[in-house]
């Protein structure tokens, strides 16, 4: 009896830190969906548009998400969570971004990726609309390729938003297994494993547009990141050794974009 009274107290203790891990990880998550969106909207990636999601640590078919509001502003209290067809999970009649088809049809058709950013990223939209590719410099993840989305091959003449479940899931299929998709004429969606890795890819997705369009007015060929190059970058970049990768740069802009530095960049 007292045996038995142990072992249920054993599982009891169990569920409880379960559920207390589960709590701690959608804090950890909420709390950087609050910082990323205020990085991006800092460093100038974002404007008065464009959304950061998480997929739900408590639940891998839902993701989290801020109602409609600009990024620069979000606090936790505006994070909603949503189910993979983006309807909202739960009585919350808060606005929504027409936007979220994005987001629910990549993480339907990539398990691998845990958040999403859309932006309007100024400096990538030209090479959305010409045939210019937007090839990588410093940016290791854009290989395999950076493809270029067009609402138009999916459904002809719309106001190019991605609004609904069949344009969220063209564009997943067109971003298939890269990091980056651009959306003509729009801005980008980029794809990470974790929340940190999404805010500083779709960062360095428009440091490289930038940096390849000086290197155009410069002239001449140019050397492209190679291949190989990019996946020693990328294995590197996978060994996580501390400050010396994504967490080096995403504690900087942390910092500026939460008012810790002082220092606003734009
Ligand atoms: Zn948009």
């Amino acid at each position: 009896m007292a045996k038995r009274a142990k072992a249920a107290g054993r599982t009891r203790a169990g569920g409880r830190s379960g559920a207390a891990s589960a709590n701690a990880a959608l804090k950890a998550v909420i709390e950087d969906l609050v910082a990323g969106n205020r990085i991006l909207y800092n460093e100038g990636v974002v404007d008065g548009f464009g959304h950061l999601s998480a997929r739900d640590p408590r639940d891998p078919n839902r993701f989290l998400l801020s109602r409609a509001r600009a990024p620069g502003l979000v606090v936790a209290a505006d994070i909603m969570t949503f189910d993979m067809d983006a309807n909202v999970v739960g009585k919350d009649d808060r606005p929504v971004y027409s936007e979220r088809f994005i987001h629910s049809e990549i993480y339907k058709a990539r398990p691998d990726v845990n958040s999403v950013v859309h932006t309007h990223s100024p400096t990538v939209v030209p090479f959305s609309v010409t045939d210019e590719p937007l090839r990588p410099i410093r940016a290791g993840f854009f290989y395999p390729a950076v493809p270029v989305f067009d609402t138009r091959d999916a459904a002809g003449w719309t106001d190019l938003l991605i609004s609904n479940a069949a344009l969220g899931r063209a564009l997943a299929e067109k971003l298939g297994n890269n990091s980056v998709v651009l959306l003509r004429g729009h801005g980008n969606a980029v794809v990470g494993p974790t929340v940190r890795v999404a805010v500083y890819r779709a960062f360095y997705t428009e440091a490289n547009a930038k940096l390849l369009l000086q290197a155009k007015l410069l002239g001449g060929p140019i050397k492209y990141l190679a291949p190989e190059e990019a996946a020693i970058m990328e294995a590197n970049r996978a060994r996580n050794r501390p400050m010396h990768g994504s967490d080096r740069i995403w504690e900087l802009m942390r910092a500026e974009a939460m008012g810790g530095s002082g220092k606003r960049r734009r």
